[in-house]
């Protein structure tokens, strides 16, 4: 998701799919899914980057929305994933606009399971690349949906755009495979790691009603029941709340 598209950089208002960088907009169109790319816009006060997202329209259009970014201080440091301060900002624009349009949405809490033990057991710097790993692997599979945040520690913040919850159900079922896929070698040892998972998943008819700090707050409840449970699965908050 966080990956350049641009090859060279282009002018804010021409097209961005003129010098081989991918256009957002037209694949949101063509593939009939949110787009999130970043750009190098040339802008009035030099070379800017943002992250533009395109989002497919009911009329087989899509809108588009670019967000600034500040090179150094949007990334996080150690995952290069949005960091919290950008990612928060980048996620109630994103549910503001799915409340003008009308579109359902879901946020995604996901933790890392006994991330402190490993930190313990292995080190800190280990640590920092299951942490890395974990990053990659969660880029790699939301390529072609929306927001991915570094929220915390071991914790990271997702919002699928037009997803119900079943959909959302199952991409994170997916990511949660991979993640308990994920091997790291060390000297005399193959770490792997699991994570869970909290899903509140905002249908067309709560979207009045719901607003993103109470998504997240679901979320985050349902990321607690997951740990309850037993971690190393996922939750969502309309099975077990209403
Ligand atoms: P649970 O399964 O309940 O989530 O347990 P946990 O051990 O994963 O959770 P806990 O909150 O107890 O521990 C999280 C740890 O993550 C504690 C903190 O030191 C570590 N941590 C936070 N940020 C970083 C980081 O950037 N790098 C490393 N290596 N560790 C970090
Ligand atoms: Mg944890
Ligand atoms: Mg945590």
């Amino acid at each position: 998701i966080d990956q350049p598209c641009y090859k060279m950089s282009h002018g804010y208002d021409s097209p961005c799919n003129e010098n081989g960088e991918t256009c957002p907009k037209l694949d949101a169109q063509t593939l009939k899914t949110t787009i999130s790319h970043l750009h190098i816009h040339q802008t009035n006060s030099g070379p800017q980057k943002f992250k533009v997202m395109a989002m497919p329209m009911d009329n087989g259009g899509a809108m588009e929305m670019h967000i600034p970014l500040d090179d150094v201080t949007s990334l996080d440091g150690v995952t290069g994933l949005t960091n919290r301060a950008e990612g928060e900002q980048g996620a109630r624009r994103l549910v503001a606009l799915m409340q003008r349009l009308g579109t359902p949405y879901s946020v995604i809490m996901l933790d890392l399971d006994y991330f402190k033990k490993i930190n313990d057991q292995h080190g800190h710097h280990v640590g920092d690349i299951v942490l890395r790993r974990t990053a990659e692997v969660m880029a790699e599979s939301i390529r072609a949906s929306v927001i991915l945040v570094r929220w915390g520690g071991e914790e990271f913040l997702m919002i699928l755009s037009g997803a119900q919850s079943e959909h959302a159900a199952k991409f994170t079922k997916t990511l949660l495979d991979a993640i308990r896929h994920i091997r790291i070698e060390l000297r005399d040892e193959t770490l792997s790691v699991s994570a869970s998972a909290g899903i509140r998943a905002v249908s067309s008819e709560e979207l009045s009603h719901t607003n993103f700090d109470s998504a997240l707050k679901h979320a985050d409840l349902m990321l607690y029941a997951a740990k309850n449970a037993g971690r190393d699965q996922l939750v969502v908050y309309k099975e077990c709340c209403t």
